[in-house]
């Protein structure tokens, strides 16, 4: 009996290329095809005859092929007319371009089409319509309908793989192939939460008799995953509870010190950079390691913040680790923290994939990439761990580099926009600490979605503003997301973009390249050039998302901005605007999508990163995606972020499940699902 941890490449319908395109979704087991779940349904679950169809109708009708055949229009066009018939009369129907369903739909075929009624030549007529061939003669429940005749799913068509390929296989699974479903949830759970069982859930989710169903289905596969979720954040507290920290700071002695480091930096806090910093220093004076996560906007002055629990470090002794996702950004700390620490004798240290070999002295502080974590880096006496944009890192990356270095106070930090209520229930076993202002004086960039028709104009005002001051100001013209990595076709695009830009449109002005398949110091170039102004634009991949701090930046043009989430977009905006100087955002769009044109346009009026992030998770539901990869933050795959209920509910149920006596150990079935999950998923640790 197949059950759900079966893999798909078990079944004989899953052939080699279709597997392929499962797992490019994660889809490995039959588990996770059942849990690929529809963001809608058609409902086709009005089954009618001929005779009693009006103009609009959407409706379906089960009968028999009278005829049909192929057809070339003078126009080239290949179309195919067929009639079906039932008791009552016959009905026309049209395809595009579909010339094999003449073999498929031979006449006699019983048949169930379905779709929107409309008009042609002054007859009713079905065009495209879903169709499926009825084999069973015996059944005239019409129980046995997939993709006709009821509520169908339609599921994200993503890779190759469409609805309708998906729904039969999901179909098959669940109706003709035995599968064990078990509930795992404790029967207590279900009665107090209203909840449907597991099995039942699955079967509704897809297939359900009315949207209702459909409701209660989501509501119970949409508190398994919340459940979880609150289940390995409490058991990762209760973990870190029990350890004790590297070092305690002593703030009698080093409170002094500290302050003087305040005062002597060239600019005043903000207050939320206050409150963060006391915050950080209240959890460094205790014997529980600190764990904490620090939001903020990009350019809301997080480094700073985080140079000050490191100089409190090194005052007691110990040494500090930053780690950062890519050797880009690991150089940008390096040198930042190099100019805020070094007058104060901190001996600082880079560490990335392609430097050379490590010194034998072992600095106060060390910046790196994941190289950090390699067993070549040696690490001493390390209190305090860093990890820059932790939804970058996988979980088991963020825990190997702790483990290397015994219990350190950790403080993750990031510009990924979290809902703070979200954050609240979520990581239950992170405090947080929030900067929501941008340091004094610094403006808003003003954003511009840019028609097409538009874009020589934009290309002279870019010139003008360049030129129009000494420094230059500077631009970066992002160049689109290909794809979700750093592929070969967006370094290709991106090159051949600069060429054409540099020829054709900015032939006097000076312009770099960056892209993320360059090699370190070849990159480290082009930034330390375009930092010191050596450079008017910097034509990139979307590589320079991350943290690059170029103060006479004032322009940010990004390419087919409709290809990124508004929490993204956002974040890339952040780049510029970062020297008092008036700074703008150029959304540029190739798509006449308004829906997709109306998604950007939000960035013209709302600077709110959290905010944003709360309409890309809703904006999900529609079936688009942006890249899912590169952003923690989607890390719900079917409850909704905005389910605030859902959530308290779960935290509900997950503490009185914990709090009784040994953990989950009277839940089995629970207790493996939630280790199941740990291993797979990358969850904030
Ligand atoms: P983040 O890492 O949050 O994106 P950074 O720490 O890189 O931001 O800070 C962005 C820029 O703002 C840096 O050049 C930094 O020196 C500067 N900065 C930080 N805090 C302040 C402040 N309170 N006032 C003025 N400038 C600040
Ligand atoms: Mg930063």
């Amino acid at each position: 009996m197949l059950s759900l941890e079966t893999p798909v490449s078990d079944l004989r319908m899953i052939g080699p290329i279709y597997h392929q395109r499962l797992n490019k979704l994660g889809i490995t087991t039959i588990g996770d095809l059942l849990h690929h779940i529809p963001f809608r349904y058609d409902d086709l679950s009005k089954i009618t005859n001929t005779k009693s169809i009006h103009l609009d109708d959407v409706i379906t009708i089960i009968g028999k092929v009278l005829s049909i055949k192929n057809i070339f229009t003078k126009y080239g066009k290949n179309i195919q007319i067929a009639s079906i018939s039932d008791e009552t009369g016959t009905i026309d129907v049209l395809w595009y371009n579909q010339p094999f369903l003449v073999n498929i739909l031979s006449q006699g075929t019983r048949i169930s089409i379905a779709g929107k009624v409309e008009e042609k030549d002054k007859r009713l007529i079905l065009i495209s319509p879903e169709y499926e061939i009825i084999k069973d003669k015996q059944d005239n429940s019409y129980s046995h309908l997939i993709h006709t005749g009821r509520l169908v799913p339609i599921y994200n068509e993503t890779q190759g793989l469409s609805s309708k390929w998906i729904r039969s296989r999901i179909h098959s699974i669940l109706f003709k192939l035995f599968i064990d479903i078990q509930e795992f949830l404790p029967e207590e759970i279900i009665e107090q939460n209203n909840l449907v069982n597991e099995k039942e859930a699955i079967l509704k989710i897809h297939f359900p008799q009315s949207l209702i169903e459909a409701d209660e289905a989501k509501k119970r596969l949409s508190f398994d995953e919340l459940l979880i979720l609150q289940l390995s954040s409490i058991l990762r507290r209760n973990q870190w509870n029990k350890k004790k920290a590297n070092f305690v700071l002593n703030l009698d002695k080093t409170k002094d010190r500290i302050d003087d480091f305040i005062n002597n930096l060239p600019f005043k806090l903000t207050q939320s950079q206050t409150k963060a910093v006391q915050e950080i220093l209240k959890d460094l004076v205790s014997q529980k390691p600190m764990n904490r996560l620090l939001e903020g906007d990009v350019g809301s002055g997080k480094t700073v913040v985080a140079a000050i629990a490191m100089y409190a470090t090194y005052l007691i002794g110990h040494n500090s680790v930053i780690m950062a996702p890519t050797e880009i950004l690991a150089f940008q700390h390096y040198k930042t923290v190099s100019e805020l620490l070094a007058p104060f004798n901190v001996k600082i240290g880079l560490v990335t994939g392609s430097s050379k070999k490590q010194n034998q002295i072992i600095p106060d502080v060390l910046i790196g990439t994941h190289a950090l974590i390699s067993n070549k880096t040696k690490l001493s006496k390390v209190g305090l761990v860093i990890i820059d944009e932790q939804q970058r890192f996988g979980v088991e990356q963020r825990s190997k580099l702790r483990e290397k270095v015994g219990s350190p106070h950790v403080l993750t930090m990031t510009a990924t926009p979290i809902p703070r209520t979200i954050a609240l229930t979520l990581y239950s076993d992170l405090d947080l600490s929030i900067i929501n202002e941008l340091p004094l004086g610094r403006i808003q960039v003003k954003t511009w979605v840019v028609p097409l028709i538009k874009r020589s104009a934009a290309y002279i005002w870019i010139r003008k503003k360049i030129l129009s001051s000494n420094p230059h100001q500077q631009a970066f013209i992002v160049c689109p997301l290909i794809e979700i990595s750093e592929s070969i076709k967006s370094v290709k695009a991106a090159v051949k973009e600069f060429e054409y830009l540099k020829h054709d449109i900015f032939s006097d002005l000076k312009l770099g390249l960056l892209h993320g398949r360059m090699k370190t110091n070849e990159k480290n170039k082009i930034i330390d050039q375009f930092k010191n102004n050596k450079i008017d634009i910097l034509v990139s991949t979307p590589v320079v998302e991350v943290g690059i701090d170029i103060p006479y930046a004032t322009i940010m043009m990004i390419e087919a901005s409709e290809r990124y989430g508004l929490a993204q977009l956002h974040q890339l905006r952040g780049r510029v605007g970062r020297n008092n100087l008036e700074s703008f955002c150029l959304l540029f769009s190739e798509s006449d999508n308004l829906k997709a044109i109306s998604r950007i346009k939000l960035l013209e009026k709302i600077y709110n990163g959290p905010q944003l992030a709360e309409y890309d998770l809703k904006l999900r539901g529609s079936g688009e995606i942006f890249g899912t990869n590169q952003h923690g933050h989607f890390f719900l795959k079917i409850a909704n972020i905005s389910d605030l209920k859902l959530f308290e509910e779960t935290k509900h149920s997950a503490e009185s499940l914990m709090s009784k006596g040994k953990g989950l150990s009277k839940f089995p079935l629970l207790r493996e699902k939630l280790q199941k999950y740990t291993i797979r998923n990358i969850a904030p640790d």
